[in-house]
């Protein structure tokens, strides 16, 4: 085994002697991709590969979001796995409004992404018919590696998001197209 330890790449900037200056929507972005705290919202089957994606084989902890978080005061990645019923669909939107922004969804599995084999009246067909999603994670049910790749695509879009976005009309637009009004 190597004993190598790998660093993160510096943003791009100008280095001279005893100082490194660069952009500081980059660093933000840098700092917020490699810290991502999720929710684990599972609600079935695509649950437990959740908890392989934690264990050590797979070791969740090597992209710096080992620290699941049951408070939605305390995550900024709200991971949803797992068939939605239409009763449960209220609790879910509840918990998303009360992240604090900066906040971003994975969708995991086919169930959270379209409502998977269950197309009957009692099931949501799709967690984006009440919150954005910023990723989705195909399967039935995903394996670890492809919810491991979900995260990583979402690192890429938290890398490379202005520190300006939340504020931008556009994504007050979007908010108010699920009802959500913020100020
Ligand atoms: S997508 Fe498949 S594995 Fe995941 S919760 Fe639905 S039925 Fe279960």
């Amino acid at each position: 085994m190597s004993n190598e330890i790998k660093m993160v790449e510096a943003p791009a900037g100008v280095a001279g002697e005893g100082f490194f200056a660069t952009q500081i929507d980059q660093v933000v972005g840098l700092a917020r991709s490699k810290s991502l705290w999720p929710l684990p919202f599972a609600t079935s089957c695509c649950g437990i590969e959740f908890m392989a994606t934690m264990a050590p084989h797979y070791d969740l902890a090597r992209f710096g979001s080992e620290r699941p978080s049951f408070s939605p005061r305390q995550a900024d990645m709200l991971m949803v796995m797992g068939t939605i019923a239409k009763k449960m669909a209220p609790v879910l939107r509840q918990v998303y409004e009360q992240m604090a922004e900066p906040r971003w969804v994975i969708s995991v599995g086919a169930c959270a992404c379209s409502g998977g084999i269950f197309d009957t009246y009692s099931v949501l067909q799709g967690i984006d018919k009440i919150i954005p999603v910023d990723v989705y994670v195909p399967g039935c049910p995903p394996r670890p590696e492809q919810i491991l790749d979900g995260i990583m695509k979402l690192q890429e879009l938290v890398k490379n998001e202005p520190m300006r976005r939340r504020n931008s009309p556009e994504y007050k637009a979007l908010l108010a197209s699920y009802g959500i009004i913020v100020n």
